[in-house]
């Protein structure tokens, strides 16, 4: 009995090896762009199917920000995008979108349809005008949750989209969340509720991006019954702005990493951070760039930062500082247009995965959990 298992191994590994002699390794690929406290994050499946979570910020950022989303999809061996979700219609997500357009293909558009409450003036002309002439030769697509975005390679699932959740728990998820307690109240902030929010899986590891999604909805994914279950990756964050990342809602679904697309006065809220720190198996918080907004006190070692400023400091303050009061006189946040760096993660059907930050090549293998322990 043994010796048949030994031969049947030796057989198995034999073609392990051969297999991976002649082809290249055969990984879902994640870029966390930094588009400077916006959200650009591609993901590419092991076939070369593209999915585009947001393209940067617009105005003086759009050419920057589109510029830093083609040289990852450049560095990704991508010649077009396939599917180009905007999350929702704040500058910080879809302001880049009519400046990547021009530098490279998109094939599907999909969005959770107009805003409800009334838009800004440039978003409402962006959607009359400059909008439908994206898509005018491509496909386009109003999400709903439960539907899937056909990735080839891969299993796209929105979860969320203009202000709707899921009905059903996601296969394997459903059970009882004890952390709920009652429905957080939020600022209302037009737009951000509404967010195209995806999980995405490749094998066994799995990813949840849900653009800039409030508390009062991350509760109604989680509360009574947790409709996620449990994820490898929590992607996006909110910018690390705390009226997403509510403990009902990151202490259940319990990522093992979290890769946060905060900028340099944005986001990296200490309570956001306490609140990743103290989630049940978690192991690494990623952030596009150090935060004021932490200060050293609740920040990670600097070798999980993938970005500085260009007047880089010598020492970075210790404690957090106050944000700004808002309005024309604010300081303008410490500038980085210069190199930028992403964060990219490197994903196997067997669950493994490497994050890797590309400023400083600091790279992490995650191997596997134990089945059963999910
Ligand atoms: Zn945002």
């Amino acid at each position: 009995m043994a010796r048949t298992f030994w031969c049947v191994a030796a057989v198995a590994l034999g073609a392990v090896i051969a297999s991976a002699q002649t082809r290249p390794a055969k990984t879902l690929d994640i870029y966390v762009v930094d588009v400077e406290g916006g959200n650009a994050t591609l993901f590419v499946s092991p076939s070369g199917g593209s999915l585009l979570m947001d393209a940067g910020n617009g105005g003086a950022g759009a050419a920057r920000d589109a510029g830093r989303i083609v040289e990852a999809a450049k560095a990704a061996g991508l010649t077009q995008i396939d599917h180009m979700v905007v999350t929702h219609w704040h500058g910080d997500h879809y302001g880049g979108l009519a400046e990547l357009a021009g530098r490279m293909p998109i094939r599907h558009f999909i969005d959770h349809g107009p805003p409800t409450a009334p838009p800004a003036e440039a978003v409402q002309r962006f959607l009359q005008t400059t909008y439908p002439e994206l898509h005018a030769n491509a496909r386009h697509t109003i999400a709903r949750p439960g539907d899937a975005i056909a990735v080839a390679g891969l299993s796209v699932r929105v979860v969320t989209s203009n202000g709707d959740v899921i009905g059903a728990p996601l296969p394997g998820a459903g059970r009882p969340n004890s952390l709920c307690g009652s429905p957080p109240s939020v600022k209302f902030i037009p737009d951000d509720h509404e967010s195209v929010g995806a999980y995405v899986t490749f094998g066994r590891f799995t990813a949840l991006h849900l653009g800039d999604l409030t508390s009062n909805k991350e509760y109604e994914l989680v509360c009574p019954t947790n409709r996620i279950g449990t994820i490898d990756v929590l992607l996006g964050l909110h910018h690390g702005q705390d009226t997403s990342n509510s403990a009902p809602f990151v202490h259940a679904v319990r990522p093992r990493v979290a890769i946060m697309n905060n900028g340099t006065r944005k986001g990296g809220w200490p309570e956001v951070m306490k609140t990743l720190f103290t989630s049940p198996r978690f192991e690494d918080l990623w952030q596009m760039h150090f935060s004021l907004l932490s200060g050293q006190e609740y920040t990670v070692p600097g070798v999980f930062i993938a970005n500085g400023v260009d007047d880089q400091p010598g020492a970075l303050p210790i404690a957090p500082q106050p944000l700004p009061p808002p309005g024309p006189g604010a300081p303008p946040p410490p500038a980085h247009n210069g190199p930028a760096h992403w964060i990219k993660v490197s994903a196997q059907a067997d669950g493994t995965f490497t994050v890797t930050n590309a400023r400083n090549g600091f790279s992490k293998v995650y191997p596997p959990e134990i089945q059963g322990t999910r």
